[in-house]
């Protein structure tokens, strides 16, 4: 029996990460957890953990690691055992990436810890952020050009409103790309120290993308 994954989704804001995740998700049965989107929930739902994160989230700053680890790893104790599992999103700083290893290590140390990292032209990044669409529902994500809903302003998936997200403003994109570059880029060599690193070329379509990571994936190349 192949052995459980732990499939981390690393690039900058923009890269396709959610994108990528929900084509896995309805191919190949992963699960999908996105940090982002958890804190969105909590900022509708206005819990304490919300309240806590929506300051960082709207000025485009990392919520503190003790909160977001804390988070992140409570869902991850929910997980059924042998679920292959995405995480879009987590970790984004190098505290968060040792943290992980020791949850993972605590759930089930038989994981298959395997990162893809989305490489993306900077250039592109700004586009693709301030032309995001997102789903009320669920988070679904289309874009204005690249990737247009069937019927403006819905979602295809569940019919839910889309809308622009608060933090996908120009002004406060181009601080998450910053934040993005200081403190989540040394994972990069983090993870390939590890041998753990799968490196997908992110520029291209998004059906492009998805082909070479499931030929990625399929020949186990980390
Ligand atoms: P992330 O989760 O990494 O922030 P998303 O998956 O939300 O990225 O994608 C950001 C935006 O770019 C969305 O509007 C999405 O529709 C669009 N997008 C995703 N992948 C591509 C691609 N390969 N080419 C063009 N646009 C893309
Ligand atoms: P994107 O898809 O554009 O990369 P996300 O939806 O993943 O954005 O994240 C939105 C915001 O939520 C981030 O700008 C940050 O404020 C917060 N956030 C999400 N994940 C983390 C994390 N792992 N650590 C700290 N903050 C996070």
């Amino acid at each position: 029996m192949s052995r459980q994954i732990c499939l981390i989704l690393l690039g900058p804001p923009g890269a396709g990460k959610g994108t990528q995740a929900e084509i896995l998700v309805e191919e190949k049965g992963f699960l999908h957890i996105s940090s982002g989107e958890l804190f969105r929930r909590n900022l509708e739902n206005e819990t304490e953990l919300g309240k806590k994160a929506g300051q960082y989230i709207d000025a485009g700053e990392l919520v503190p690691d003790e909160i977001t680890i804390s988070m992140v790893e409570n869902r991850i104790r929910e997980i059924d055992s042998g679920t292959d599992f995405i995480l879009d999103g987590f970790p984004r700083t190098l505290v968060q990436a040792k943290a992980l290893k020791e949850i993972l290590a605590d759930y089930d140390p038989d994981v298959d810890e395997v990162v893809l990292y989305l490489h993306v032209p900077y250039s592109e990044l700004i586009e693709r952020l301030t032309g995001r669409l997102t789903c009320r529902a669920h988070g679904h994500v289309f874009h204005k050009k690249y990737n247009p809903p069937q019927e403006q302003g819905v979602c295809d998936y569940d019919g839910s409103e889309l809308y622009q997200r608060e933090d996908d403003q120009l002004e406060t994109v181009k601080n998450r790309v910053d934040v993005y570059m200081e403190k989540t880029e040394p994972l990069i060599a983090y993870y390939r120290e590890r041998g753990i690193l799968l490196q997908v070329d992110a520029g291209q379509d998004v059906e492009g993308v998805a082909s070479e990571i499931e030929s990625k994936l399929e020949k186990k190349q980390w």
